[in-house]
C-alpha cells in the first residue's frame, strides 16, 4: 500500500482564490471548479506524456487529457516540433491553407460516414452547425438528443435531461428561450422503444437523431447491442438524419471512431478534440449532397474567423499520424481494460458497490451497482463517496475528472506500470479514505 501524501495546495488555493475575483467560479470551463467533487481545484503548471504538474509542483498521472485530446500524450515531440515550424510561418491566415486540405483528406479517408467536411474551432460550433444542416437538408424543425448526452453549449442543446421535463423541452439553464429548445426532443439513451414513440408523435416534423454513440458526458455508458443499428432504421424510416456526434469518441475508440468500431453509419457527424491534438478545433462532415448546402457551395451560413488556421491543422495532422502507427487501438485498449477492470475489481474486494468499463481509450467508473445504461441509472451513483474517492486519488498522485458524469482517458504514453501504479492508489484509497 502506498503511504497517503498530504497534498501541498497552497499556491494552487492562492491562484483559485484570485481568480475568483477575476473570472466567474474562477474558470474558463465549469467542471474545472470541482464543485462536484468538493470545490478545491488543482491549478496546473505543465503537462508531458502521461503526467500533469500543477502549480505547488505535485505530479500526478493524468486521466483527463485536457478531456479527450492528448491521445498522443501530453506535448508528444513530433506533434510539438510541427508547431514550432508551423509557427514560424504564422499563427492564422484567415484564408485558405494547403493544411487544410490535409487534414480534410485525412479525415475523409478515415471517418465511413464523410465524404466531405467543414472545419471549425471546437465542438459546440460542430455541433451548432450540424442541426442547422440537419433542419436546412430536411425541411424540418425538430430534433431527438438523448437524455445525459452533452453537444455542447449550444441553446438548443440546453434541454434538462429529467424525464418528464425533458420531453417538455424545458431549457436547462437560464437565458435559453423556450421558443429555442421546444423542438428539442429528448429519449432515454438505449431506449429505442421512446424514440419510435417520438417519431410517431411527430410524423415528418424531425429533422434527425444526435447522439453521441458511446456517451461520455453522463460518466462512460456504452451502447446497448441493437441500439444505434435500431437509430439507423428508425431514422430511414422516417426520412430523418442520424448524427453522430463524435466530438469525443472520434480518432479515440477506433481510428474511424465509434462508426468504424459499431459498423453503423450515420448522414452526419461531428468531430473535435484529438483531430486539434491539443488546439481548439471542431469539424463537421458527411454525404456529399448534404454537406454541399453549406455556404458558399449553398445557402446554409457558418463560417470562422480562426477555422481551418495552420496550427490546429498542423497539431491534428501530426496526431493523426501518429494514431495511424500500427497497434495504436490494441495498446490503448489492452492498457485501459486493465485499469477499468482494475478499478471494478478493488472495488468489489473492497466492498463498494461499482459498475464502469471501457472502450479502447475511453473509460468510465460509477460508484453505482449497475447496470448503468442511461442517465438515469448513472443519477443513481454515491457521487460524495465518488468526491472522496476522487480526493484520495489526487493525494495519491491521480488526477482523474473531477465529476461522476465525464468518461476518463488514456493516452499511448501511459504504460502498464503507471496503470499498476494508479490500481495500487486506487486499493489504498478504497480501502482508507472513503
Ligand atoms: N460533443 C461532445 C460529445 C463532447 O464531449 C463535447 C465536449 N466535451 C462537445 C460536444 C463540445 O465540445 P467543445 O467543448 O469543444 O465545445
Amino acid at each position: 500500500m502506498i503511504a497517503t501524501t498530504q497534498l501541498k495546495t497552497t499556491n494552487s488555493e492562492e491562484i483559485f482564490a484570485a481568480a475568483q475575483k477575476l473570472m466567474p467560479g474562477g474558470v474558463s470551463s465549469p467542471v474545472r471548479a470541482f464543485k462536484s467533487v468538493g470545490g478545491k481545484p488543482i491549478v496546473f503548471d505543465r503537462v508531458l506524456g502521461a503526467y500533469i504538474w500543477d502549480v505547488d509542483g505535485n505530479q500526478y498521472t493524468d486521466y483527463v487529457g485536457s478531456w479527450g485530446p492528448a491521445i498522443c500524450g501530453h506535448t508528444h515531440p513530433e506533434v510539438i516540433a510541427a508547431l514550432h515550424d508551423a509557427l514560424n510561418k504564422g499563427t492564422s491566415f484567415g484564408a485558405p491553407c494547403y493544411l487544410e486540405n490535409v487534414l480534410a483528406q485525412m479525415v475523409i479517408d478515415a471517418v465511413p460516414s464523410i465524404e466531405m467536411v467543414r472545419f471549425v474551432n471546437s465542438g459546440t460550433e460542430a455541433c451548432m452547425a450540424v442541426l442547422r444542416l440537419m433542419r436546412a437538408f430536411t425541411g424540418r424543425e425538430k430534433v431527438i438528443k438523448f437524455e445525459g448526452c452533452y453537444h455542447g453549449h449550444a441553446d438548443m442543446f440546453l434541454v434538462k435531461a429529467g424525464s418528464g421535463i425533458a420531453t417538455l423541452g424545458l431549457p436547462d439553464s437560464p437565458g435559453v428561450p423556450k421558443s429555442v429548445t421546444s423542438n428539442t426532443l429528448t429519449a432515454p439513451f438505449n431506449d429505442l422503444e421512446a424514440v419510435r414513440v417520438l417519431f410517431e408523435q411527430n410524423r415528418d416534423e424531425i429533422a434527425g437523431v444526435i447522439v453521441e454513440p458511446v456517451v461520455g458526458n453522463a460518466g462512460f455508458i456504452p451502447p446497448a447491442a441493437g441500439f444505434l443499428e435500431g437509430l439507423r432504421t428508425i431514422t430511414q424510416q422516417h426520412g430523418a438524419l442520424l448524427v453522430f456526434d463524435e466530438v469525443m469518441t472520434g480518432f479515440r475508440i477506433a481510428y474511424g471512431g465509434a462508426q468504424e468500431k459499431f459498423g453503423v453509419i450515420p448522414d452526419l457527424t461531428t468531430l473535435g478534440k484529438v483531430i486539434g491534438g491539443g488546439l481548439p478545433v471542431g469539424a463537421y462532415g458527411g454525404r456529399q449532397e448534404i454537406m454541399s448546402m453549406v455556404a458558399p457551395a449553398g445557402s446554409v451560413y457558418q463560417a470562422g474567423t480562426l477555422s481551418g488556421n495552420p496550427l490546429a491543422m498542423t497539431a491534428g495532422i501530426k496526431t493523426l499520424e501518429l494514431l495511424q502507427q500500427p497497434g495504436t487501438y490494441e495498446y490503448l485498449d489492452g492498457l485501459t481494460k486493465q485499469l477499468a477492470e482494475g478499478m471494478l475489481e478493488i472495488a468489489k474486494e473492497t466492498g463498494h458497490a461499482a459498475w464502469g468499463g471501457h472502450i479502447s481509450g475511453m473509460f468510465g467508473f460509477f460508484f453505482n451497482q449497475g447496470p448503468v445504461r442511461n442517465y438515469e441509472d448513472a443519477k443513481k451513483s454515491d457521487l460524495s463517496k465518488f468526491a472522496r474517492f476522487h480526493r484520495g486519488m489526487l493525494e495519491h498522485g491521480v488526477y482523474l475528472a473531477p465529476s461522476q458524469f465525464e468518461a476518463g482517458f488514456t493516452s499511448l504514453a501511459h504504460t502498464k506500470a503507471d496503470i499498476d501504479r494508479t490500481l495500487e492508489a486506487a486499493r489504498a484509497v478504497c480501502f482508507s479514505s472513503i
